[in-house]
């Protein structure tokens, strides 16, 4: 199967590391225009430039934070200037917030973490909606996690927000249907990012291990329901965010693509 994405441009927020930087790669070896945000100016630009000289397609750097309407705005219309429209928005941008017991985790986290995980999730569609409704196609892929569906008790403000995504894309997907724009949720589990190998690092460092037996403590221990036993790779929910950005996807809408290493114990 080749994915021919040829003609069509796609916005990664939080492309500049992790499963964004991962993603934006994927969708150009397809051949998409990408865009890609963060709030790294630096980095954001060295993420674009590395995908470019891989793939030869072009990429485009923004510094932006999601949370803020004007900076979305501005992007989007910096976009459309640019690469002429968004046909694809991979709502990849968020944070697992504050970590540990109920009681002790403020409100207030609640809410901010609610703010960057999800309301910014819904200012993205909105502003890049009325391009897709009118060209008729659409391809919006929103990140969740396998916390949305089996909650950790020490992340329950994460835990909230993730499952809020699995149900906003469901909804949208409903109402987009008539319009040809396919809504999908992707939900990764202990993906070997950049963040998770700093953790990792810092775990041995503390027990004086190697971060390899860090990792395979922290699987044991921690993630003890990934029937494949090791972390996710970045690539491999990249793959899945551009096959469901593809043509080949054209029947799949409102679907929650658990890439998970089976971790998530319900059926
Ligand atoms: P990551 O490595 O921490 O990368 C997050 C990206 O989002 C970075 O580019 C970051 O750049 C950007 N970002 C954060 N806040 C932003 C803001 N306000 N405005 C614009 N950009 C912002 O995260 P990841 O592990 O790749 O995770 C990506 C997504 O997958 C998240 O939604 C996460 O919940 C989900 N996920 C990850 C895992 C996992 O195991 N890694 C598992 C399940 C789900 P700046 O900080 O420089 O802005």
């Amino acid at each position: 199967m080749n994915i021919s994405l040829t003609g069509k441009v796609a916005l990664v927020t939080g492309g500049s590391k992790g499963i964004g930087a991962a993603a934006a790669l994927s969708l150009s070896e397809a051949r998409a225009k990408v865009a890609i945000c963060s709030r790294n100016a630096d980095e954001v630009k060295k993420t674009a430039e590395a995908i470019e000289a891989k793939t030869g397609h072009r990429v485009l750097a923004i510094t932006a934070d999601v949370t803020s309407q004007a900076e979305v705005d501005q992007m989007v219309q910096e976009i459309i200037s640019s690469l002429g429209g968004i046909d694809i928005l991979i709502n990849n941008a968020g944070h697992v917030g504050e970590i540990g017991a109920f009681e002790d985790i403020p409100t207030e986290i609640y809410s901010s973490l609610y703010e960057l995980n999800v309301v910014s999730m819904v200012r993205l569609v909105k502003a890049v909606l009325p391009g897709m409704k009118a060209k008729k196609w659409g391809r919006i892929i929103n990140l969740s996690s396998e916390n949305g569906l089996q909650p950790d008790p020490d992340m329950t403000p994460y835990n909230l927000t993730k499952a809020a995504i699995i149900n906003f894309s469901k909804g949208l997907s409903m109402s987009l249907g008539a319009h040809n724009i396919l809504v999908n949720t992707v939900s990764p589990a202990f993906i070997y990012t950049p963040l998770v190998a700093d953790m990792l690092k810092g775990i041995a460092a503390g027990n004086n291990s190697s971060p390899e037996d860090a990792l395979q403590k922290f699987l044991h221990d921690k993630r003890p329901n990934i029937v494949l036993k090791r972390a996710g790779r970045v690539e491999e929910v990249g793959a899945a965010i551009a096959f469901l950005a593809s043509e080949q996807a054209s029947f799949i809408t409102g679907t929650n693509l658990r890439v998970d290493g089976g971790s998530v114990g319900s059926i």
